[in-house]
C-alpha cells in the first residue's frame, strides 16, 4: 500500500501547523510536528527534553541530530500517509529525511511540499497575538480565538503565549527560516514536488486550497 507525505514549509506563524491538523483530522493521517514533540518531551522531563529546552526558549533550532531519531519513530507504523510540520528546516535536515524515507516509504510513495507564504511584516503581526495551550492547541485572538478569553477550547487550561513568540525571538526566527529555508523550497521546486499557497487568507480558505490540490494530485 502506498503512502502519502506532506510536507508544511513556511515562516513561522504562517498557520502552517493549523493546515496540518485540518488536513490531519480530514486523512487520519498521521501528523509528526518536531515542535510538539519537543514540547512533549520538555514536559516530560526527558534527556531529549532537559537538552532540546536550552534552544526552544530562545527560538534557536535544535540541533539537527537530536531530532532524527524522534523523526524516524514517528515514521514507523501503519499510518497510509504523513503530514509533516516543523521539519526540516535545513539542508542538513532534508538529507536525514531523505535518508529515513529510503528506510521508510517507497520511492514511488508521493510526497509533496506545501509552502504556505506570508510575509515577515504579518508573521510579526501575527505570532504576537498567537495563544497556546499545553495539550497542542494553538489559537490567534483575531483570526481563531477561543471561545472563552484564555481558556482552551479543547481541554479547558489556560493558554499562554510561548517564549519563542516574543518580538525579539521572532525577528530572529524569520532572519533563520529565510537563511536556512531557502535550500529547501530550491530542493522540492526541482523535484517539481512544491506547491505554493498563499498564507494571507482565511484558514478556512486556505485549507480548502489544499484540499483541492490534493484531490487534483488524486491523493484523497
Ligand atoms: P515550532 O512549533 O515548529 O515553531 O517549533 C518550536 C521550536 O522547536 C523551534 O523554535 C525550535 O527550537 C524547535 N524545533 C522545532 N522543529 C525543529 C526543527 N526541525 N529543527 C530544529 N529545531 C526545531
Amino acid at each position: 500500500m502506498s503512502k502519502t507525505v506532506i510536507i508544511f514549509f513556511g515562516p513561522p506563524g504562517s498557520g502552517k501547523g493549523t493546515q496540518a491538523e485540518l488536513l490531519v483530522k480530514k486523512t487520519g493521517w498521521k501528523k509528526i510536528s518536531t515542535g510538539d514533540l519537543l514540547r512533549f518531551e520538555v514536559a516530560a522531563g526527558t534527556k531529549l527534553g532537559k537538552l532540546a529546552n536550552k534552544y526552544l526558549g530562545k527560538g534557536k533550532l535544535v540541533p539537527d541530530r537530536l531530532l532524527i531519531d524522534l523523526v524516524d519513530k514517528g515514521l514507523r507504523g501503519r499510518a497510509r500517509g504523513f503530514i509533516f510540520d516543523g521539519y526540516p528546516r535545513n539542508l542538513k535536515q532534508l538529507k536525514d529525511l531523505l535518508l529515513m524515507f529510503k528506510k521508510r516509504i517507497k520511492l514511488s510513495d508521493p510526497v509533496y511540499a506545501f509552502l504556505v507564504a506570508v510575509s515577515d511584516a504579518e508573521v510579526k503581526q501575527r505570532l504576537g497575538e498567537r495563544r497556546s495551550c499545553a495539550c497542542g492547541a494553538v489559537y490567534h485572538l483575531k483570526y481563531n480565538p477561543p471561545i472563552n478569553d484564555g481558556i482552551c477550547d479543547i481541554c479547558g487550561k489556560k493558554l499562554f503565549t510561548r517564549n519563542d513568540d516574543k518580538p525579539k525571538v521572532i525577528a530572529h526566527r524569520l532572519k533563520v527560516y529565510h537563511q536556512q529555508g531557502k535550500p529547501i523550497i530550491d530542493y522540492w521546486q526541482k523535484q517539481g514536488k512544491l506547491i505554493g499557497i498563499n498564507g494571507e487568507q482565511p484558514i478556512a480558505k486556505i485549507h480548502e486550497e489544499i484540499m483541492a490540490r490534493l484531490k487534483e494530485l488524486k491523493l484523497i
